[in-house]
């Protein structure tokens, strides 16, 4: 089964994504669990956590099509080592959250080393504070993102990826989510039938399907290579529709949230629909 979606608003509070994903036709979703530009949140209340639950049960959606992102401040490996306390505890407070709220997997950017690491020592820090934040919570799957590779973030390469995973000490717990756009802007063109198919076998040797827990669908704005990460509306980028196409009949894809980022919010049905018409 193809669960397709979007990163929905939460906005007047996390219960109100469940409803705002079903009226664009989608059975799957991404959410912010907090505020993402901001540090603390208050805690979730009981009665939150509750509402929560029951819209997702009354439109159908269970944990493994829904993908929370983390904060966009946290740095999993950042130098600094007052930055990597503070991303560390807020990355602690965002796995209990998914938690609390009956979720089984967060989504989040390996992160940077702001040019003062070597990258295998960003890599290092970033596989600590998974092996840290699994130690202190329970049930939830970190899920990486592959990045851009702009500015000096790590996870532009699939070897960046399965070196965290290696570091990290329980593998039942650690996966990958993989950006379209991201994977484009880093270099791999996945633009054509048989570029799609090398990108994927390369994935398939060097992380393994069996690491894939989730897949932002996003068109890209920049040329392949361009490590800028702006994404289109679908068919609307330098990548084009075919990716979308293949991933909808490669069952390799089945039973994930595959969750676009896409500019648009008011064409997303539109573009779940385009989706959909590829499945057969
Ligand atoms: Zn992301
Ligand atoms: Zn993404």
């Amino acid at each position: 089964m193809k669960y397709i979606g979007a990163h929905v608003s939460a906005s007047g509070g996390i219960w109100n994504a469940p409803a705002n994903a079903n009226e664009i036709g989608a059975n799957a979703f991404a959410l912010f669990t907090k505020n993402q530009r901001q540090w603390v949140a208050k805690p979730l209340t009981d009665e939150e956590i509750k509402r929560f639950r029951e819209e997702c049960d009354k439109y159908g959606y269970t944990a493994g099509q829904i993908l929370p992102h983390d904060s966009y401040l946290i740095n999993l490996g950042s130098p600094d080592d007052e930055g990597l306390q503070k991303s560390r505890g807020a990355f602690i407070e965002e796995m209990r959250r998914c938690q609390a709220l009956g979720l089984d997997r967060l989504n989040f950017h390996p992160g940077s080393h702001l040019k003062a690491i070597s990258i295998e020592e960003c890599l290092k820090r970033v596989a600590e504070s998974i092996n840290i934040a699994l130690d202190k919570s329970e049930g939830v799957t970190a899920v990486i993102e592959n990045t851009a590779g702009q500015g000096s973030n790590v996870g532009f390469a699939f070897e960046h990826l399965a070196e965290i995973i290696r570091q990290v000490e329980d593998k039942s717990r650690v996966g990958v989510c993989i950006d379209t756009c991201h994977a484009f802007a880093a270099g791999y063109d996945l633009s054509t039938e048989l570029g799609f198919n090398q990108v994927f076998d390369e994935f398939d040797r060097i992380i393994g399907f069996n690491y894939l827990k989730g897949m932002h669908l996003n068109d890209a704005m920049k040329p392949v290579g361009s490590r800028v990460d702006r994404h289109s509306s679908l068919g609307e980028g330098k990548l084009g529709i075919v990716p979308f196409q293949m991933i909808m009949k490669d069952e390799r894809f089945n039973d994930i949230p595959l969750i676009m980022e896409t500019p648009d919010p008011n064409i997303w049905k539109r573009e779940l629909d385009l989706l959909r018409s590829f499945e057969i």
